[in-house]
């Protein structure tokens, strides 16, 4: 998850650290996540799901569905394209892909809209 698309990164009351940010600072349900909170990512000091031996497991893929369904991205082929390419070209191809159109602006996830124009680049 690039938390640079996340409208929870953005908004002035309760603003999320980020998904890797410190827990007091996080709403209940980021605290809570079981993809933060993963066993396996935490016993590994691993940084990246594609690290693990289980993906995709059911809760990536839960997760991953609600995202392509609801939020127009895809975790794991974010994970895939992460993997093959590295960190700095991913953001790179996401400045893009959330790119306001007409004023430059970010578009979030959650809404399709651009935080500075409200244009609509991604409709739910
Ligand atoms: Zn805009």
């Amino acid at each position: 998850m690039n938390c640079g698309i996340c409208k929870y990164y953005y908004r002035e009351k309760m603003k999320c650290p980020g998904c890797r940010g410190e827990d007091e600072n996080k709403s209940k349900s980021v605290r809570d996540c079981i993809i933060i909170n993963c066993d396996e990512i935490k016993n590994n000091n691993s940084e990246f799901c594609f690290e693990c031996s289980n993906i995709p497991c059911k809760r990536l893929k839960n997760l991953d569905k609600r995202y392509r369904t609801k939020y127009h991205m895809s975790m794991l082929e974010n994970l895939d394209f992460i993997k093959e390419n590295g960190i700095e070209p991913f953001l790179e191809k996401e400045k893009q892909k959330w790119k306001c159109p007409k004023c430059d602006g970010i578009v979030t996830c959650h809404g399709g809209k651009c935080l500075n124009c409200g244009f609509e680049k991604y409709k739910n």
